[in-house]
């Protein structure tokens, strides 16, 4: 590094940065070519989410040059910061934000103000919420109920029984689209096992709901187990971004 240069360092690590990451989402891009090819998947029914939260705009931006269409957060503090950062830099509609984190009912307003899709509606107070959130839209908010596979609420999450309740809460908003249903695969678990398991909870909900057809799971860990179960969206993180500084 040249002290008398700083600008010029400065634009190198730019250039570190982007190098790094155009290396990392080709390997994501092929690692999600070979499962959807393992499993007869069309890669062009799933979507890839470069979950960004703790990394700064800059790396969104680059994303989004990169070609990068869907970014998800999981707090809205830090979310909407950077939607306007981004919206500065490329422009409102450069990407599409995914709000995939716990989210609390006073925050349901600023969510459903840049929001592309909720993924993590873990109540029918939660929903009931989102829906009066979301009536300024022009368009529904399209949303996912969180499915608790294990039952263990703690990561945020809808046991399976009540699933259907929250649901029929989401659909009977006119603010709100039941696209679908997520889940964080338990730690203990084999993914496999998780994301079966969310496949089923997915077919009963289309037998009631023929449209709610999102399958959000998948991360950097466990993406080839997903694709395995049906997984329409992933929600990819490290092996985009690198090491997240603190465990959240
Ligand atoms: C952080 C996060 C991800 C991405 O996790 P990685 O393992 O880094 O790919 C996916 N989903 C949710 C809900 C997250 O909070």
């Amino acid at each position: 590094m040249d002290p008398d240069h700083p600008s010029a360092a400065a634009a190198g690590s730019d250039d570190s940065r982007l190098a790094e990451l155009t290396g990392n989402l080709a390997r994501v891009r092929s690692r999600i070519a070979a499962a959807c090819q393992a499993h007869g998947r069309d890669p062009a029914t799933v979507t890839m989410i470069a979950v960004t939260k703790t990394f700064p705009a800059t790396d969104v931006v680059a994303l989004a040059r990169l070609g990068v269409t869907d970014v998800g957060e999981n707090r809205d503090q830090e979310a909407g910061g950077k939607v306007a950062e981004v919206a500065a830099a490329l422009g409102e509609s450069a990407v599409r934000w995914h709000f995939v984190g716990r989210l609390q009912r006073n925050k349901a307003r600023s969510v459903a103000g840049y929001a592309h899709m909720v993924h993590s509606v873990d109540s029918q107070r939660l929903a009931r919420a989102l829906a009066s959130a979301a009536a300024e839209r022009t368009q529904p908010l399209p949303v996912l109920v969180q499915v608790s596979v294990d039952g263990d609420p703690a990561r945020g999450g809808v046991v399976i029984d009540e699933v259907p309740r929250v649901a029929e809460v989401i659909a009977g908003a006119a603010s709100l689209q039941l696209a679908g249903v997520m889940a964080v695969a338990p730690l203990q678990w084999q993914p496999e096992r998780a994301y079966q398991r969310l496949a089923q909870v997915a077919a009963q909900m289309r037998a009631d709901h023929p449209d709610a057809r999102v399958i959000s799971a998948g991360m950097t860990g466990d993406l080839e187990a997903a694709l395995a179960h049906g997984a329409t969206h992933l929600r990819i993180g490290s092996a985009l971004l690198g090491n997240r500084a603190s465990l959240r």
